[in-house]
């Protein structure tokens, strides 16, 4: 007897498991999504610190307590390192004592995307920049009132601008210490300035 069906069944199951294969791996790559605002890695090589860089762009952790903008308490706007978005505002910021800065808000509630994280076996919600895809920090449910929001974000993605920095009425006395920040915050002048 001639059954030519059994001799090809092994053939088209592993034909389909390779189709399977091929739509589940292009998929993986897919998760990459595109921002409004792009850079190329070389120039960001060269505009960012090495900590800066790992941070937004592969998605990477400053150590506690190390950010310069842990404890700072200056008045103005945070911004994205990278593509000069305000984020943030000094007037929603808190001292979490988690060693990262924290915000209970955002300025605009667009310009933070959130996505779910599953990276060291934790659920978590990432916290990225809507502009520039920049990974800014983690958002947690611990804030304080009134929204009970705790954005935990990485010194090392963010700039800042000082509310009083057209008048310069104000003269930084307590610089000393602040020689390492000067290329980073020199760096943040790059970005653009659409408005
Ligand atoms: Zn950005």
């Amino acid at each position: 007897m001639f059954r030519p069906d059994t001799a090809i069944l092994p053939l088209r199951i592993l034909t389909v498991s390779v189709v399977l294969l091929l739509l589940l791996l292009s998929g993986a790559r897919r998760t990459k999504k595109t921002w409004p605002v792009s850079f190329s890695q070389e120039e960001l090589k060269k505009r960012l610190t090495p900590m800066q860089y790992q941070v937004t762009q592969e998605r990477g952790t400053e150590s506690a307590f190390t950010g310069e903008f842990t404890h700072h308490k200056d008045e103005g706007s945070y911004t994205c390192v990278v593509c000069g978005a305000v984020l943030f505002s000094s007037n929603t910021k808190f001292d979490s004592g988690s060693g990262w800065p924290s915000f209970y808000d955002l300025v605009k509630e667009e310009s933070v995307s959130l996505t779910d994280d599953f990276s060291y076996g934790m659920h978590r919600v990432e916290t990225t920049c809507s502009q520039c895809g920049a990974h800014l920090g983690h958002l947690f449910d611990d804030g304080p009132k009134p929204t009970g929001k705790r954005y935990c974000i990485n010194s090392a993605s963010l700039g800042f601008q000082a509310k009083d920095a057209a008048s310069t009425s104000t003269s930084a006395s307590t610089s000393s210490s602040g020689a390492e920040g000067g290329a980073a915050s020199s760096s943040v002048s790059d970005g653009k300035t659409e408005l």
